[in-house]
């Protein structure tokens, strides 16, 4: 269905914030170049890929860690960052984050099946998009997500 991307983003964030509550601060940046804009969008797809990306960001993270996500459209992309500042990722773990059940040793004692980010994989191939990592241990941890707006299946 048409969907108004600015708000379904920011119920997406509201979600997330209650779940992760007053210690953390997940904040929103929306390009103007979304204002208004009406898409064509698997919400489905893209609320599997958003929720697993942020609750990840949470989870990885001290409390009083800030998330920033950050949202804007360039040549028909839709480009989403997201990025922590959290334990961050081992360099020999980077190459196998989409994999089932791989979790890297640094996690501790935060609890996980190691599922998330290959149903992010799954989510990001079906819009025929493309996702990155940049991480630095004890520094943080970015995600870039780029999705075609003229790829995007139909709901
Ligand atoms: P779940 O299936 O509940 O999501 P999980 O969070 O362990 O469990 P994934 O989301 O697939 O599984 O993440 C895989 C691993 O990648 C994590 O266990 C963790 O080691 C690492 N990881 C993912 N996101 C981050 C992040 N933002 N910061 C640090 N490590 C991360
Ligand atoms: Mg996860």
């Amino acid at each position: 269905s048409p969907l108004k991307l600015t708000d379904f983003l920011q119920y997406i964030v509201e979600d997330i914030q209650l779940l992760a509550g007053s210690d953390y601060k997940i904040a929103l940046n929306l390009s103007p170049s979304l204002d208004g804009k009406i898409f064509q969008l698997d919400e489905k797809l893209l609320r599997h890929i958003l929720t697993n990306l942020l609750t990840n960001a949470v989870k990885y993270s001290p409390q009083g860690g800030q998330v920033d996500f950050e949202v804007r459209i360039e040549n028909n992309w839709l480009h989403l960052t997201i990025q922590d500042q959290g334990i961050g990722i081992p360099p020999a773990d980077q190459e196998h984050l989409f994999e089932c059940f791989h979790r890297a040793p640094n996690v501790g004692d935060i609890s996980g099946t190691g599922l998330g980010l290959s149903i992010v994989k799954k989510a990001v191939d079906l819009y025929r998009g493309k996702i990155v990592c940049r991480s630095e241990l004890g520094v943080g941890t970015t995600f870039q997500v780029d999705l075609p707006l003229n790829g995007i299946p139909k709901s």
